[in-house]
């Protein structure tokens, strides 16, 4: 290290560059103009979808910015993920783990389809959607046919499903959960939890 970069210098420029400060006080030159251009950059002519962390209970909102032109033949790609400034939850910002949500959407190992493991078997297979519903719909109403409670031990209507239990996250909007709720509640379903809570 020459004289010019001082070893106090240097650790002096490294910090204020770690607090998004780095000015011409620092290694001489200013970053800020390069890293919002290359953002800039980054998500010109993307389109906006606004969502929510899946990851935890505080909901943090964010922007998913997908590059692709909208055509049949293009499949559209996810480039860039950030906090919505406009939300009153988190207002822009994200913890380590929902800034890294691009990689969670960008991932070969990515479940896309249902996997089904037979009785038995070793393997799981993918299925179609529409098998996966109709094996989970025909699993509850065998189980429920087979195991509901109309009555107590002591003759009381109790009207129980015991045997199922459901699970939720905490991306469920309002009306999913109500839905989630008419559902449970028509089948009988007593255990509920849901990811939100921790
Ligand atoms: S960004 Fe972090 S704090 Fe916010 S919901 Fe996701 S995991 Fe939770």
């Amino acid at each position: 290290m020459n004289d010019s970069v001082s070893r106090r210098t240097f650790f002096r420029s490294s910090a204020l560059r770690a607090t998004g400060a780095l000015t011409a006080t620092g290694l001489g030159f200013d970053l800020r103009p390069a890293v919002a251009a290359a953002r800039e950059l980054k998500i010109a002519r993307t389109t906006q979808t606004h969502s929510v962390c899946p990851y935890c209970a505080v909901g943090c909102s964010v922007v998913i910015h997908t590059l692709g032109d909208k055509a049949r033949n293009v499949r559209p790609t996810v480039v860039h993920v950030e906090g919505d400034p406009d939300s009153p939850v988190n207002r822009g910002t994200l913890c380590s783990k929902g800034i890294s949500l691009k990689e969670f959407i960008v991932n070969g190992e990515r479940l896309t389809r249902p996997l089904y493991r037979a009785p038995g078997a070793a393997e799981w297979k993918p299925i179609a959607w529409d098998e996966a519903v109709d094996k989970i719909a025909r699993r509850i109403k065998e189980t429920r046919d087979r195991t509901f409670v109309e009555k107590d031990e002591q003759g009381r209507v109790v009207n129980r499903l015991t045997s199922v239990a459901m699970i939720g996250g905490c991306t469920d909007t309002n009306e999913i959960n109500y839905l989630l709720g008419k559902l449970r509640y028509g089948l009988g379903i007593i255990a509920y939890e849901n990811q939100a809570r921790l």
